[in-house]
């Protein structure tokens, strides 16, 4: 299936629910959600009415999946790899998620956005362990060192997105020095240590790939 291309507020509009998709925007007066403006296309009437539990279930899986910017097959690649490990599986994906390298990008300040975060690691700005890696869906995993690639550090986007760490620094599982752009990715976060996304269910994604 084809990247969604279209308008992102749009999703978010879908879902009624922040996620995070535009950078600085999202945080401003301009946010749609802040503006309150209606989901598209369906009367309010209907939108008002009682959802089945596998709408609620598949409503779940599409706020984590565009969260993540993923498409639905890569999303289910993830799911069944979490299946397979050890633990409870709705926390084993949410891990598995925090680890993609364009996500740590995002989280480490490198991106304003994780779509931004997804182009900066197809570009080449960015080494895992002082090797070059332009892969998002890499696993980044406990100790790695993700940085801006030397050739990399003058990008403004890099820079401006930095600004940020300054206002509200990184998650704790995560590590930042601004000024050499090099982070650490310390440990795999609990799931309760993810607390942005706290309110998403991810036992009804569980329930929904069960069926
Ligand atoms: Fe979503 Fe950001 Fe657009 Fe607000 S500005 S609707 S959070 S993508």
């Amino acid at each position: 299936m084809a990247r969604y291309t279209g308008p992102v507020c749009r999703l978010c509009r879908a879902e009624q629910k922040k996620l995070m998709l535009k950078g600085d925007r999202c945080k401003s007066d301009k946010c749609a959600i802040n503006k309150k403006r209606p989901a598209p296309g369906k009367d309010p009437k209907a939108r008002a009415g009682k959802r089945s539990d596998y709408g609620v279930q598949l409503r779940e899986k599409q706020k984590l999946k565009r969260i993540y910017g993923m498409q639905e097959k890569q999303f289910g690649l993830f799911f069944e790899r979490a299946l397979r490990t050890t633990g409870i599986t709705g926390e084993n994906l949410f891990v598995l998620l925090e680890r993609r390298l364009d996500n740590v990008v995002y989280r480490l300040r490198f991106a304003s956005s994780r779509s931004q975060a997804r182009q900066v690691v197809l570009h080449g700005h960015i080494t895992v362990n002082g090797k070059r890696v332009n892969v998002p869906s890499y696993l980044v995993k406990a100790e790695d060192e993700i940085a801006v690639g030397e050739t990399s550090k003058g990008l403004v986007i890099v820079k401006d997105a930095l600004k940020e760490f300054g206002k509200s620094g990184v998650m704790p599982w995560l590590q930042l020095d601004p000024d050499a752009m090099k982070g650490k990715f310390l440990v795999s976060p609990r799931r309760s240590d993810i607390t942005d996304l706290a309110d998403i269910k991810e036992q009804m994604i569980v329930e929904l790939y069960s069926k």
